[in-house]
Parts: structure tokens; C-alpha cells; sequence
């Protein structure tokens, strides 16, 4: 089958073709991170803008560049949730629009389950499998008894992963999105500051960012004000030092709760060197345990996930029509009885 995908979520407008849930025949990103930079963050009704701009370009280029016309396709496939609701709706609308007057099934599609389903692009996923899902809006534990059902074990109490490189990014002077920055500086530097790690020992798969955020801004600040000049390297290492000891801790005992076939590194903040490292370290004592860490190049928002994703839903006839509305706040289902181990 032939899937036509569709992301604009945030600020990528992405549209792509997939072959049978698992091949890209082609992905086009066009990224609008020059016009939010200078804003420090994602205008949402600039990034509305730019998505109804390219929205067209991009699927004629995702056709071409996969050799395919409209007829060739077996369903459509659109990111109707989480995400800023005037972006969703640009994706929405384009693909109600294709399903519409090419008489195709039209797929809605969680984008956390994008993040999660990308892992297929490479490996195919096997059942019961954990996902560490980390991202500019999201960092979530999710167990995944069998294929289409989500079980939200652990998640942020505040502010995601993502965020919060953003945002200490922005105390180090880098342009935002800070992470890929933040990452190359850290491996330069040491883990000399100590920055607490908050939740890491408490009897739950929960996170809370906030408070390592506040430590590393005061400890700047403090500095600033007794013109002390403090090493960057260094406090980048000891940043991301902490997010990744939380980040590997609990995913540990959470493997240990629920043991699975594979463990699947997803989101934006999956694209971490430091993260990667560390979980291929602790999934030594695993040995039942595969690792799927999403390709560099399938980490950030793109719309060849939303068709991997799509395509499983596809097979599962999960259809919706144009009455398909943008869900900014879409959460998984949620499963009510408990995993059975
Ligand atoms: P969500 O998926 O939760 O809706 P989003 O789509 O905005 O949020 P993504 O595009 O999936 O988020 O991820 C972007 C985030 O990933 C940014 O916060 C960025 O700083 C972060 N990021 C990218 N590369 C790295 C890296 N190497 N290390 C850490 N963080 C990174
Ligand atoms: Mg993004
Ligand atoms: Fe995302």
C-alpha cells in the first residue's frame, strides 16, 4: 500500500510517501526555524503562515520525488494532534482536501504515535515494546502491550526535555532550538556543577525538569552578578549530564517492571548523542531487550512517521471522514486495565 503522510504539527511542514508502512519513497521537510529564531520560541501564526505556504509545494515535490500520482495511492494520512492548533489545521485541511477529491481513506494520526512508530522505518517493532518518547513538548514512558494501544506509564510533571534544553540553551546565548547545540558543547565538558536530579529516586516512571531549569538559570545568574565567569562546556555537561541519569534511571526500572522485546528511543531529544550512549550502556543488562533508536535524519517532525504510523492504522481500518477536526491537546487513549506483565 501506498500512504500519503502529512505533519505541520509545529514548525516543519512535512509531507511523504510510504510503501507499506516501513519505506520512505520520499519525506519533504521544509523547516521554518529561520523565521521563529530571532523570536527565541514558535510564533504559533507564524508558523500558520509558513505551513499554508508550502503546504502545496510539498506534497507536489513528496509525488514527484516518489515517482507516484494521486492514483497510485492507497489512503491519506494527517498529524491532527498534539500540537498548535492553527498548524494541525493547515495539515488537516490539505489532507481532507486530497482524501476528498481523490476518494481515499483518510487516516488521523496521533503525533506522539509518529515519534513512536518511526522505529519501523528501520526495524519492524515487536510486541510488548517501551517507548521513551522525548521531545520539545513531551517526555513519556509508554508501554505498548500490542500494536495500537499506548499505556502512558510516566511523564513529565512540567516542562519537557526539549523545553528545557530550549530554554537553558537560551541562558548559554544559543539560537533556538538550543538541543543539537547543547549536545556538541556537552561532550566537550564535565559534570562539575551537580545539578540536582529531580524525581530520579522516587517510586514512579514520572519527570520533572523544572527545577534543574531554575538551578542551572540561578547558577548563571549568581555568576553574572559577582562577574564570574563560569565554563559553558562545562555547564552544558552537567545539564545534560542530569537529564540523561533521570532519563536512563527510569527507564531502567521501568524495564524492569515491564519486561519487552524492544525499547524505542523517539522525539526530537532522541537525536541526543549522550542519551544514545547511555541507553545502549544500560540495555547491556537486558538481554532480551532490543534497542530501536530512531535514525538521526527521523528524530525531529517529519511526515514519514505520521505514514509509518498511519499505515498501521490503515491495516486496522482506522478511518475518520471530513468532520476530522485539529485536537492541540490529543492524548492517547487511555487503558484501563492494568499491563499484564
Ligand atoms: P512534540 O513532539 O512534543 O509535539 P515538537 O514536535 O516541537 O514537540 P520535536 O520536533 O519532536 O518537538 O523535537 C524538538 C526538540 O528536540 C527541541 O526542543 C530541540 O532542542 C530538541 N533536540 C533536537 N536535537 C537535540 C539533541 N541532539 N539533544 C537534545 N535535544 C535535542
Ligand atoms: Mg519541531
Ligand atoms: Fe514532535
Amino acid at each position: 500500500d501506498l500512504i500519503l503522510s502529512f505533519e505541520t504539527s509545529c514548525d516543519e511542514t512535512s509531507v511523504a510517501v510510504i510503501e507499506n508502512g516501513d519505506t520512505i519513497l520520499s519525506n519533504i521537510v521544509a523547516t521554518q526555524i529561520k523565521s521563529h529564531q530571532r523570536f527565541g520560541g514558535v510564533v504559533p501564526e507564524v508558523a500558520s503562515r509558513h505551513h499554508i505556504e508550502q503546504i502545496t509545494s510539498c506534497i507536489n515535490d513528496a509525488l514527484t520525488q516518489a515517482k507516484v500520482t494521486y492514483s497510485d495511492l492507497s489512503a491519506v494520512a494527517v498529524t491532527y494532534g498534539p500540537g498548535l492548533v492553527g498548524a494541525l489545521l493547515i495539515g488537516v485541511t490539505a489532507a481532507k482536501a486530497v482524501a476528498w477529491a481523490h476518494h481515499l481513506p483518510l487516516i488521523p494520526v496521533n503525533h506522539l504515535a509518529g515519534h513512536i512508530y518511526a522505529a519501523r522505518l528501520v526495524e519492524p517493532i515487536e510486541f510488548p515494546a517501551m517507548a521513551l518518547v522525548v521531545s520539545g513538548g513531551h517526555t513519556e514512558l509508554v508501554y505498548m502491550p500490542k500494536e495500537n494501544r499506548f499505556e502512558i506509564i510516566g511523564e513529565t510533571r512540567d516542562d519537557a526535555a526539549g523545553e528545557a534544553y530550549d530554554k537553558i540553551g537560551r541562558v548559554l546565548g544559543i539560537n533556538y532550538p538550543a538541543g543539537k547545540q547543547v549536545d556538541e558543547m556537552a561532550h566537550k565538558g564535565h559534570d562539575t556543577f551537580h545539578f540536582p536530579r529531580a524525581m530520579d529516586q522516587d517510586d514512579n516512571f514520572d519527570f520533572s525538569f523544572s527545577g534543574l531549569k531554575t538551578a542551572f538559570i540561578n547558577t548563571v545568574h549568581h555568576a553574572d552578578q559577582i562577574h564570574e565567569t563560569l565554563n559553558k562546556d562545562d555547564l552544558a555537561a552537567s545539564f545534560q549530564q542530569a537529564v540523561i541519569d533521570v532519563l536512563a534511571d527510569k527507564t531502567k526500572r521501568a524495564l524492569q517492571d515491564y519486561p519487552v522485546k524492544q525499547l524505542i528511543l523517539g522525539g526530537g531529544v532522541a537525536a541526543n548523542k549522550g542519551l544514545r550512549n547511555r541507553l545502549e550502556k544500560e540495555l547491556q543488562a537486558f538481554p532480551k531487550t532490543s534497542l530501536e533508536l530512531v535514525p538521526l535524519s527521523l528524530c525531529g517532525d517529519n511526515a514519514a512517521m505520521i505514514g509509518a504510523a498511519g499505515e498501521m492504522l490503515y491495516r486496522h481500518r482506522v478511518f475518520t471522514n471530513a468532520t476530522l477536526n485539529a485536537d492541540p491537546s490529543l492524548e492517547f487513549e487511555w487503558i484501563k486495565e492494568p499491563a499484564t506483565n
